[in-house]
Formats: structure tokens, C-alpha cells, sequence
């Protein structure tokens, strides 16, 4: 079996599965946030009563990130939802954006967007702050109302989004009934070259298959150049299975897994215990396609969706009216690293924002310095709008109020985020092309799409 079959019978009690079999999944972990979560929480009341209390509070992970830092009312009212639900449940692992958990959210505009406005506890973009919490771990299956969801499968378990009703069921019972997917294989081979990411991987091979080309299909990634990858670039490449239509990614592990789950448990006084699945050596996948990381260049998607891959190098043409890093995919630490390695001692000249996945990256990024100068400080100096108020902002769009919003017809956006379909960032009219964060800050400093790898040879970026 493959890694996701194998995942799949554990958690089904059985000792065997096979592609296209409908199996009853028993859940290790459910995961909702202020969108979904009110929906989830409507169906879980209506079909299992008013007093029924969830199948096991201690796996039930609830975390406000999306339309938080909005003015609207109906957005502000979702998080009170989320905290009214969690305080009648008595659960642990909530992630609210006020420390009182008497008080109701409400965002002050008159603050401006830029300084933070949350308390201890939030915890930033759901699919960052699960693992960062202590939430992921190896062998386990976690659903989530949200189609990123998928990001988990870098930690070896099985991790797709589901919707409401779906999640709703889960609530009330714990578990659900799953059609097995088949496995495509993505072998890795090499390692990457400087000026290419992770990002620059996962664009690569959804324009080898297109954007419906995993459709309900689990992706594993393996091979000896996954050894080369950090979390972070794991999480990235996983984070996009959904974008090729994938049911979910998969990693096998090893001991960089390890090491970082076994931090961020013990850190967290979450779940210490877990067993990893192995791959058996009879595994029978539905094609595979071999990636050389050496090979890979810088990679965009362009505009309307994740499939339409071209070179970052043949687009120069491409006019730019902004560029944003941010969001699960492109907003982790090391993103923003790489963003500023490009920007530093330079300037944007377009419209630049950088919105940090979590607070603890907002931290990361105002306390690691490089000379005299933090990287927050570097980003700042270059010209990058930088908000401490870290979410999903313009990922989504959201509200009209949203940060880095796209209100215009017409803009032109390159961005590190995962989605680029008609609308997401705002505006209908809009477009949005993906790129690395590499890619996003050399195109911020031009103006158009440009390869990050022209500034790396000029020595400046060390
Ligand atoms: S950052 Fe974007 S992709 Fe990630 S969870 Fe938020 S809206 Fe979804």
C-alpha cells in the first residue's frame, strides 16, 4: 500500500484498503475556523440537539484567522460564535483574538492596519499555527474546513478539507466516510539550486499536470531529494496539492519530522505519542513523474489559474501593479527571509505588502537581525508595507477593508499565496500571478515579473 492507503487502513481498523473503497475513518483531530466554523457549528447542533457535546473536546482545534482585521460587523460577530461554542463545550484548544473570554472582538479601524491588535492567545493562519501549536503529528488523520487543510500531509499524515455538514458529522461521531485515493507519485530527486524554492517545486508540477490534474488523488511526495527539504519547504509543497485538485499530500518521515513535531508537542503539552506510516515496498501508484530539483527554475502561475506555469525568465513583459507575500503558503519565516534577501539594502517599486502567517513570525521577524538591522526593520526599509496583524488577509480577499486588498479592476498582482482564480485577492477583474517569495521581492524591485536568480548573481543578496 501506499502511504495514504496504509494511513487510511490504520485509522479505518482494517488491514487493508484499495483505491476506490468507501471506508468509516475514525478522526484524530477536527479543525474549524471563523468561516466555517459558525456553519459546522449550526449542522453539528441541528442534526445531533442543542445539548450534545462534541465526540472528544481534547481533538476538536479551533482557530480564528481569516476575516479578523475587518471592520465588519458580521465577520467580528463570527469569532464571538467560535468563543460562546468553546466556552459551552469546555475546550482547550481554542486560538481567540481577545484574551477576554467574556468579551466580544470587534476591530478598530481608527487603529490602522499595521499594529497589532490581538491578544496572547491568537494564533495566526490555521494551517501555520496547527503544526507551530503542537497539532500535527505523524500517522494521524486530521480533517479541516478548509481546503489547505492539505498542508499537514508535510508531517506523514493524512490531512484534507472537508465542508460543513461533513464536518459537522465529524462533531458529533468522530469519524467519516472516505472513498480511498489513488496515489500519484512525485520522486524527488537532486536539490534545489539558490534563487529556487519550495513554491517554485509545488508550481512546477501542478503545470506538469494541471490544475484539475490531481482530482481526487492523494499526492506523495518521496524520493531522496525530500531529505534536502525543511518542514517549512514541505509545508509548502503540500499546502498546494488542493490546487491541482489533490484529495491530499503525503511525505514520508524522517528525522527532520521528528524533530520538529517533537518540539512543538512538548512545547505545547499537546500529544506526545504517534506512529509514523512507512511506505510498503509493493506500493502501486497511478502514474509517477520524477522531479529533478536541480533542474528547476523560478516558476509563476499565471493568471486565471495554479496550472498555467511559464518561467519567471520569459514573462518580463509582464507589468506589475503590486506585489504581497503572505498567507499559509508564502508567509512562514523563512519565506519572509527569503524575501528580504532579495530587498535588502533595495527598494520596491510598486505597491508591497507582507502580511506574517502568525504572531510568532511577526516575533521571528522583528527579533532576528541581520548587521544592524532586524529583517522586519530591512522589509520596512525597502518599502514593504509590513502589518503586524497576522492572518489570512488578501489571500481571500475578504471585506472591502481587508489589507492588500485588490479593489481595482485591473491590478495586476504577484503574489506568494496559492490561488489565483478569478477574485480571490478582491476585484474580479484582477489578477494575480504566483511566485516564490524570491520571485515576488526581485519582481517588487522592477515592476514586472522578474527571476530573482539576476540578483542573487550580483552578490548583493549575501
Ligand atoms: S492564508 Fe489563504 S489559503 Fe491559507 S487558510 Fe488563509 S485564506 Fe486559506
Amino acid at each position: 500500500m501506499t502511504l495514504t492507503e496504509k494511513l487510511l487502513a490504520r485509522a479505518a481498523g482494517k488491514a487493508r484498503v484499495e483505491p476506490g473503497e468507501n471506508v468509516w475513518v475514525k478522526a484524530d483531530v477536527l479543525m474549524t475556523h471563523d468561516v466555517c466554523g459558525p456553519g459546522t457549528i449550526g449542522v453539528f447542533k441541528r442534526e445531533f440537539g442543542k445539548t450534545a457535546k462534541v465526540w472528544d473536546r481534547n481533538r476538536v482545534v479551533i482557530i480564528p484567522d481569516h476575516y479578523i482585521f475587518t471592520a465588519d460587523s458580521k465577520s467580528n460577530r463570527n469569532v464571538d460564535i467560535l468563543r460562546e461554542f468553546v466556552k459551552e463545550q469546555n475546550l482547550p484548544y481554542f486560538y481567540d483574538v481577545i484574551d477576554d473570554p467574556k468579551g466580544a472582538w470587534q476591530f478598530d479601524a481608527s487603529k490602522g492596519m499595521l499594529k497589532r491588535q490581538y491578544g496572547s492567545q491568537y494564533a495566526g493562519v490555521c494551517h501555520t499555527a496547527l503544526p507551530a501549536k503542537g497539532h500535527t503529528r505523524p500517522g494521524e488523520v486530521l480533517f479541516g474546513t478548509d481546503s489547505h487543510t492539505c498542508m499537514a500531509g508535510a508531517f506523514n499524515e493524512f490531512a484534507t478539507g472537508i465542508g460543513n455538514t461533513d464536518a459537522g458529522f465529524v462533531l458529533g461521531t468522530g469519524k467519516l466516510l472516505l472513498k480511498v485515493p489513488e496515489t500519484m507519485r512525485f520522486r524527488l530527486e537532486g536539490k534545489l539550486q539558490p534563487g529556487v524554492m519550495a513554491k517554485d517545486l509545488i508550481l512546477h508540477c501542478i503545470g506538469e499536470i494541471g490544475f484539475d490534474g490531481a482530482t481526487y488523488r492523494a499526492m506523495q511526495f518521496d524520493g531522496p531529494g525530500v531529505a534536502s527539504l525543511s518542514m517549512d519547504d514541505r509545508m509548502t509543497v503540500a499546502n498546494m496539492a488542493i490546487e491541482a485538485g489533490g484529495k491530499n499530500a503525503i511525505f514520508p518521515f524522517d528525522a527532520r519530522t521528528a524533530e520538529y513535531v517533537d518540539a512543538r508537542v512538548r512545547l505545547n503539552g499537546t500529544n506526545s505519542r504517534y506512529e509514523p506510516v512507512e511506505a510498503d515496498r509493493d506500493q502501486k501508484f497511478v502514474c509517477e513523474l520524477v522531479v529533478n530539483l536541480d533542474q528547476l527554475e523560478p516558476t509563476v502561475a499565471c493568471h486565471p489559474d495554479p496550472g498555467q506555469r511559464k518561467k519567471a525568465k520569459e514573462m518580463t513583459e509582464m507589468k506589475l501593479d503590486r506585489a504581497y507575500v503572505g498567507s499559509c503558503t508564502g508567509g512562514k519565516t523563512s519565506d519572509f527571509v527569503e524575501f528580504a534577501r532579495v530587498l535588502r539594502g533595495r527598494k520596491v517599486t510598486i505597491d508591497t505588502f507582507g502580511v506574517p502567517a502568525t504572531p510568532d513570525i511577526v516575533h521571528d521577524l522583528q527579533s532576528t537581525r541581520w548587521g544592524g538591522e532586524t529583517i522586519w526593520e530591512i522589509l520596512v526599509g525597502a518599502g514593504v508595507q509590513m502589518t503586524e496583524n497576522a492572518g489570512c488577509a488578501a489571500c481571500l480577499g475578504g471585506p472591502v477593508d481587508t489589507f492588500g486588498r485588490m479593489n481595482k479592476p485591473g491590478l495586476k498582482c504577484i503574489s506568494a499565496t496559492n490561488r489565483n482564480f478569478p477574485g480571490r485577492m478582491g476585484d474580479k477583474e484582477s489578477q494575480v500571478f504566483l511566485a516564490s517569495p524570491a520571485t515576488v521581492a526581485a519582481s517588487a524591485i522592477t515592476g514586472h515579473v522578474t527571476d530573482p536568480r539576476e540578483y542573487l548573481e550580483t552578490g548583493l543578496c549575501t
